[in-house]
């Protein structure tokens, strides 16, 4: 089955490693704007969301973003439901999911604590 590459911006920490070890494999320079996945900092306060552009050709199968994200939140696994498409999240729709579960998270926090 074709893998596909996805990220879980719950346990992104922002640290844009990834932003730095794409470019420097795909174009050889130091410079996150050169790079194919982009950190998206989103709401207030910020979340990270790493979003892959459409330049991702998912490094010939060997993702090298992945190898360097510090919490393993970049995965490379088998099962993509659409297999000619690439996974690429909409960051407005991954920041609005992520803000109202840990919202409602957070609500229930705090009612447990009354
Ligand atoms: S898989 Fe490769 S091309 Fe795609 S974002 Fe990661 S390092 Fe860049
Ligand atoms: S390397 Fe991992 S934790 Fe760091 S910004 Fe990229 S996806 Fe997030």
């Amino acid at each position: 089955m074709r893998k596909f590459l996805s990220v879980n911006p719950d346990i992104c920490i922002g640290c844009r490693l990834c932003e730095l070890a794409c470019a420097m494999s795909k174009e050889n320079v130091f410079n996150p704007k050169k790079a194919r996945i982009k950190v998206d900092m989103i709401g207030f306060p910020e979340v990270p969301v790493p979003v892959f552009s459409r330049l991702c050709d998912s490094c010939a199968g060997k993702p090298q973003c992945l190898k360097y994200c510090p919490v393993g939140c970049i995965t490379f696994i088998e099962g993509n439901p659409k297999p000619d498409q690439k996974n690429i999240v909409l960051t407005e729709i991954v920041a609005e999911d992520w803000l109202e579960r840990n919202t409602r998270k957070k609500e229930e926090d705090n009612a447990d604590n009354t």
